[in-house]
């Protein structure tokens, strides 16, 4: 049935090459389009096999079979082909699964019908062997299937040819020779099939094999070579595609090379512009396609109908050899953060204006403050005066000859003009503290001798109320002390006597312990609590107000001005300390205060460095509105990279200017955002003279990328300084 046909065995070898390179091929099946390469290889190896059978058999009945047989392979490698191009080429996602069904239907009716063949004559007709060429051909006569599975395969061979053809057109100059091979790898076998068509093939040999050998091997050289299926241009296609930044690409002489999805819808360009001049396209913005040098700008453009900000970047391609072929320029649209700029920037000026106007209130306010005041002062400073001489002459009246009538009357006089005296001494002080005409001294004192006398002062009318009063200082508490003991005396005697006042049993009890030591200071808290009628939760802010008691009928029972508590505070205050109350209505109060005092004594304490981000300050700055604050805060984040790298690219180039003025936006982003180490670290920079060396420059770039991370950090965490 067979016998030695000497050209069956180029057939044969190259049915076992187009195995190995399969084999290869097989590999790389995870890579869109290889798997369908590899059974391009495998469908070509096993037509080739029953080829090589073929044109060894004896007989037509063996060649028929064989014939038959090599169908196996026939059938399944233009639907390879095709799958093959369309993976390789990304398109396979777009092929339906009803055409993917067409597609398999054609070849598996082909092969139904060549292996039933003898029975319809549907695909051939009057099989025999042909014996007038050097070996024997199966030949027939086609049946009109046949002319349908020819116009297929050339369909298929023809369009797959014509993905790779459009391919190489657009392929990225890095992909060129690629696209190149698998181009060539696909041309050979679709124009030699045309020549087999036409019958200009000698001795009616079927060179299917040997092209696809051809094909294979240049396959296998652009695998090995130029690494075709490492990263297939669909994958490089996808990523670019989706790029939310537009890219363009230009040769030397200005000429579109390729572009993106995101450049073709702001550009307005098609596919077909590919080639063309950049200046002959009205939508390439002329500021992009004329600038030759490697820079970045900013750029405002209408956009349908609207205008729009881009940051626009430049860089220049070089092949392999190092020689500048084109350029490649991305854009960006940073309209947001154009906005959220000028927010800002609307919003800093309408808080500057806020400020002043509310500093020129608030200074009109103040002196109109101080003068009332002043003239308070001054008032009750000269009424005393007359007031001391009708209280003594009061007093020179009672020592007189009086009726029992007369000297009720005089009685009420002097009490009356008492009570007088001491709102008037009372005004006097608040006045003055609030006409700031009161100065504290500065005197060594000891705090011992301070409280005796006050609990000696207070004393006697406890006793005559019959309070116990007792007076306790910490240990710790430096007795020796330097400040203003008359100040601190004053205060201590309103709250004194407001306890002994309010208080009808029980005590008084004075205390003072160490809150705190600062260096040279030492901060004193000092309390007065009395076992007394108590003020009510909602009254304990307002009995330090002027004029304010707690309870209405107090002035009736009690007598005072309400004047004494808001002068203590005042008093504290001038001391350097804050006064507050605890109380319970019914049980007794704690009037405290602190006061510090100097003691001798060693000292995006250490002195406090600058913030590394004030967001507290920010937020406060912006009114709170957390929204815009976000904003600023991610414009930041995406922008100073960009302005660190613009000013150390101008630094290695030696552009001191540019470095300059990179340095003094940074120092404007970073103050806004109240990044004080950040905008201490820029204008560093920005002071920099020329003379400065490149170790210096270094090191100030640096301390700006570190101060720069932190605030990143601290923005990115949600963290602020406190
Ligand atoms: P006044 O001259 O009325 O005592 P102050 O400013 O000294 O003025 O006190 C204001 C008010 O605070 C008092 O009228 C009183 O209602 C309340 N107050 C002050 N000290 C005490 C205390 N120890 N116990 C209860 N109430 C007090």
């Amino acid at each position: 049935m067979l016998n030695f046909n000497f050209y069956a065995m180029p057939v044969a070898a190259a049915g076992l090459a187009l195995f190995l390179l399969a084999r290869v091929a097989f590999r790389y099946r995870e890579i869109p389009g290889a798997a369908a390469f590899a059974g391009l290889l495998i469908s070509c190896a096993v037509y080739s096999f029953f080829y090589s059978l073929e044109l060894s058999s004896t007989g037509p009945r063996g060649a028929f079979i064989f014939y038959r047989l090599s169908y196996i392979g026939i059938t399944a490698l233009p639907l390879f082909f095709l799958l093959f191009a369309l993976g390789y080429t990304g398109r396979i996602r777009r092929l339906s699964r009803s055409a993917l069904v067409l597609l398999c239907a054609i070849p598996v009716t082909t092969l139904l019908l060549v292996a039933s063949s003898s029975r319809h004559g549907f695909y051939l007709r009057d099989g025999r062997l042909d014996l007038s060429g050097p070996f024997p051909v199966f030949a027939f006569s086609p049946g009109p299937w046949y002319w349908v599975w020819q116009g297929f395969v050339l369909l298929a061979v023809a369009s797959g040819a014509a993905i790779f053809y459009r391919m190489w057109c657009r392929a990225a100059p890095a992909y060129r020779k690629q696209a190149g091979i698998v181009l060539a790898g696909s041309l050979v076998p679709f124009s030699i099939y045309v020549f087999y068509l036409l019958d200009l093939v000698p001795w009616g040999v079927d060179p299917t094999p040997f092209v696809f050998l051809f094909t294979g091997v240049l396959i296998y050289l652009g695998l090995s070579r130029y690494r075709l299926f490492d990263l297939a241009p669909s994958a490089r296609g996808a990523l670019f595609e989706s790029l939310p930044d537009g890219v363009l690409v230009f040769d030397l002489k200005g000429r579109i090379i390729d572009f993106n999805r995101a450049a073709g819808a702001a550009l307005h360009l098609a596919g077909g512009d590919i080639g063309r001049p950049a200046g002959e396209l009205p939508g390439v913005w002329p500021e992009i396609s004329g600038t030759e040098s490697a820079e970045f700008f900013e750029l405002k453009k209408p956009v349908d109908g609207e205008d729009k900000w881009f940051d626009i970047r430049y860089s220049q391609l070089f092949d392999r050899s190092g020689i500048l072929r084109g350029r490649l320029i991305t854009f960006r649209d940073i309209t947001l953060r154009k906005r959220a700029e000028e927010r800002l920037r609307e919003a800093n000026l309408r808080l500057e204006e806020a400020t002043a106007r509310a500093e020129r209130l608030s200074l009109q306010a103040e002196l109109a403050n101080r003068a009332k005041s002043e003239f308070l002062a001054n008032m009750s400073h000269e009424i005393r005066t007359p007031m001391n001489g009708i209280i003594g002459m009061i007093g020179l009246l009672m020592d007189s000859e009086l009726s029992p009538e007369q000297r009720q009357y005089a009685r009420i006089a002097q009490t009356s003009g008492e009570a007088l005296l001491v709102l008037l001494n009372d005004i006097l002080d608040f006045s003055k503290i609030e006409a700031g005409k009161l100065e504290v001294e500065e005197i060594d004192f000891n705090l011992q001798t301070v409280l005796d006398d006050i609990a000696g002062l207070l004393e006697f009318k406890a006793r005559e109320k019959g309070l116990k009063l007792d007076t306790r200082i910490d240990p710790e508490v430096p007795r020796r002390l330097r400040g203003d003991p008359g100040r601190l005396r004053q205060v201590f005697l309103n709250l004194g006597s407001n306890a002994v006042k309010f208080t009808d049993r029980g005590r008084v009890r004075i205390t003072a312990r160490l809150e705190r030591e600062e260096g040279e200071k030492a901060v004193i808290r000092f309390a007065v609590a009395d076992t007394g009628i108590g003020i009510p939760p909602e009254k304990k802010e307002s009995v330090f107000t002027p004029f304010t008691q707690a309870d209405g009928s107090t002035t009736r029972t009690h007598g005072g001005t309400g004047l004494g508590l808001a002068i203590s505070r005042r008093l504290v205050g001038l001391l350097g300390g804050e006064i507050g109350v605890e109380s319970e209505p019914g049980e007794g109060s704690e009037f405290w205060f602190t006061a510090a005092f100097e003691k001798p004594a060693p000292s995006s304490v250490p002195a406090r460095g600058p913030s590394v981000y004030d967001r507290a300050g920010f937020l406060a700055r912006i009114m709170d509105d957390e929204e815009l604050a976000r904003e600023v805060e991610i414009t930041f984040l995406e922008d100073i990279p960009l302005q660190l790298e613009r000013l150390e690219a101008a630094a290695a180039a030696g552009d001191r200017e540019t470095v300059r003025r990179q340095a003094h936006k940074i120092k404007g982003a970073a103050a806004n955002l109240g990044a004080g180490a950040l905008r201490e670290a820029a204008l560093r920079v920005e002071e920099i003279t020329d003379a400065a060396g490149r170790e210096e420059m270094k090191d100030l770039l640096r301390l700006l990328l570190e101060c720069y991370n932190k605030v990143a950090e601290r923005i990115k965490s949600g963290q602020s300084d406190e």
